[in-house]
């Protein structure tokens, strides 16, 4: 136990969650240090020249879960923040020209049926209310279970008032579904199998996981909490995380790029301090971590610190990566059939019906890519034209499923054959795209864990189910942001609630740091 309050802070990573951590440390007084293995601040929000001229999201590339509460705190706005596009919506491309549009629970386009616009509505109020428990608890520091604490008790109770609040109707539907697959319920409510596929990407994306799965309702819910609206930040995704780097070093926060942390270092049960790459040694009353769960426990901290049960649910995390990163360079707008011009530039997403869907995963669980991969693409160029010279165009694209520990690996043949798969998708919904492509990088789980650090190069860090989530998330003893190892924190992707460009873990974190000053 020190025997006083932190002062000082070292944050092991400047992703965007690192620097809202660092952030909020630094406003309340704390003298804080982030340290990033990188030569530029962001981790996978982060915007990059792909080929000389064009730009692109890296990572992330659609910001729809960035918390209003932090965007506020933070003034990101004073730092650079804008928006190139707002409230962007769904369109569910097909090779015939027979698109819809999904916007806020309203269908739009040819291929619209009569039949599902009343239950999509319906679909769409129903998620949504469902969707803003998790976003209550979102906000929130996990309580511990099985404590006296009235604060524990509060949020739990909490918690149970929410779903209460449901009425009883909605809440026997919340429970029926929250934890199934996301095929069947979207079989009960739904006519159009576009419909039915565009809906199922929103269970699937990010996780390893099909349609048919326990958990895609789940990870539908998460994403429909995060979906206040689909934005392109003006200069990609990278703008946010400079907004935030902006706002740490106002606050007082130094951050050192290139700077890779070796190892942190104990002083008898305490973290004391980190041993950089280069064998610099530096000291802080509190570590925290924006590196994944599994970085920090097995790599930076190393087993030998922790209990065996810790130690082995650690080592037991789900972070296997499933998502690839597609980025084009294009001589012209991608001629989408039957869109206009606006609509080239709105969430796409290419995927026919939800057994292709639950196909295309089939693939990942016996370590193959998908045949028929399908894809989110967002054409952030037809809105911002910082991204690409003049008259051309840059097409992201997250495509599933490629998966992480692809059996024979990610050679530069398994690539190219991925990215002609891919290629082919999108030819099929935008005749002539092959001919307009002037480059193109296919980033792979492999890739984006070398570039970004992340393990597995997961979208989370970690898996997101219901296993791990909440109180849970990453795994029980670490799921409050502190971990069992005192003066350690946790603030990434890996903590509640989870992924997304949302600042949440990293501005918990630094709340949780501040709520146990005197008890560390
Ligand atoms: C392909 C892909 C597409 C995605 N698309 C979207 C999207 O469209 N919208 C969305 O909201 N989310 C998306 N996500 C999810 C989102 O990008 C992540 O959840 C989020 O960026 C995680 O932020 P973070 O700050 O927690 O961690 P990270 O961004 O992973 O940052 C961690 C940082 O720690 C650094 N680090 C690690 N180890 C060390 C060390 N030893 N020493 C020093 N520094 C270290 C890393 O270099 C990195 O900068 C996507 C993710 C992927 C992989």
């Amino acid at each position: 136990m020190t025997e006083h309050a932190p002062r000082s802070a070292i944050v092991i990573g400047a992703g965007h969650n690192g620097l809202a951590c660092a952030a909020y440390l630094a406003k309340a007084g704390l003298s804080v240090t982030v340290l990033e293995a990188s030569d530029r601040v962001g981790g996978a929000a982060v915007t990059r020249e792909f080929t000389p001229g064009y730009r692109v999201s890296a990572g992330a590339h659609l910001l729809h879960a960035l918390d209003e509460g932090v965007r506020r705190d933070l003034a990101l706005e004073r730092y650079g923040l804008r928006m190139a596009a707002e409230d962007l919506y769904t369109i569910a491309l097909d090779p015939g020209g027979q698109w819809l549009s999904i916007a806020d629970g309203a269908l739009g386009g040819p291929g619209a049926l009569d039949a599902d616009r009343v239950s999509m509505a319906k679909h769409h109020r129903q998620m949504s209310r469902f969707a803003r428990i998790l976003d209550g608890i979102g906000d929130r520091r996990p309580p511990r279970l099985g404590t006296q604490n009235w604060r524990d008790l509060l949020a739990l109770g909490r918690l149970g008032l929410d779903i209460r609040r449901l009425g009883t109707e909605d809440m026997r539907e919340f429970l029926r579904i929250a934890g199934i697959n996301i095929f069947d319920v979207l079989e009960e409510r739904f006519e159009s199998a576009l419909l039915k596929a565009a809906l199922a990407i929103d269970g699937t994306l990010g996780a390893m996981l099909g349609p048919r799965s326990n958990n895609s309702v789940f990870i539908a819910l998460h994403r429909c909490n995060q979906g206040r609206d689909w934005a392109l930040p003006s200069g990609g995704m990278g703008t946010v995380s400079v907004a935030l780097d902006g706002a740490a070093r106002a606050a007082g926060a130094r951050i050192r790029t290139k700077t890779r942390v070796a190892a942190i270092r104990m002083d008898f049960d305490r973290a004391c301090g980190v041993t950089l790459e280069d064998g610099e040694t530096l000291d802080a009353d509190v570590i925290v971590s924006n590196a994944d769960p599994k970085t920090t426990f097995e790599r930076l901290l190393g087993a030998r610190h922790l209990e065996a049960g810790f130690a082995n649910r650690i080592h037991h995390l789900r972070t296997r990566g499933c998502v690839a990163k597609l980025h084009l360079a294009l001589d012209g707008p991608p001629r989408f059939t039957g869109l206009d011009a606006d609509q080239r530039g709105q969430r796409l997403l290419i995927a026919p019906d939800p057994e292709t869907v639950e196909h295309a995963f089939n693939h990942a669980k016996y370590g193959e890519h998908s045949e028929r991969p399908v894809m989110e693409i967002s054409v952030p160029s037809v809105f911002d034209d910082t991204l690409a010279p003049p008259g051309h165009h840059v097409l992201s694209a997250n495509v599933q499923w490629a998966p992480y520990d692809l059996k024979g690996g990610w050679s530069e043949a398994a690539k190219q054959g991925f990215t002609e798969r891919c290629l082919d998708s999108l030819e099929a919904c935008a005749p002539g795209l092959r001919e307009q492509v002037l480059a193109n990088e296919l980033l792979t789980p492999v890739d984006l864990e070398n570039e970004f650090g992340m393990s597995g190069g997961h979208w989370h860090h970690v898996e997101l189910a219901l296993d791990s989530f909440f109180m849970l998330r990453p795994v029980p003893g670490a799921a409050r942001y502190s971990t069992p190892v005192p003066g350690l924190y946790l603030c990434g992707a890996g903590s509640h609630p989870g992924g997304g460009v949302s600042g949440r873990p990293g501005r918990n974190a630094a709340r949780a740091v501040l709520a146990d000053r005197g008890r560390q």
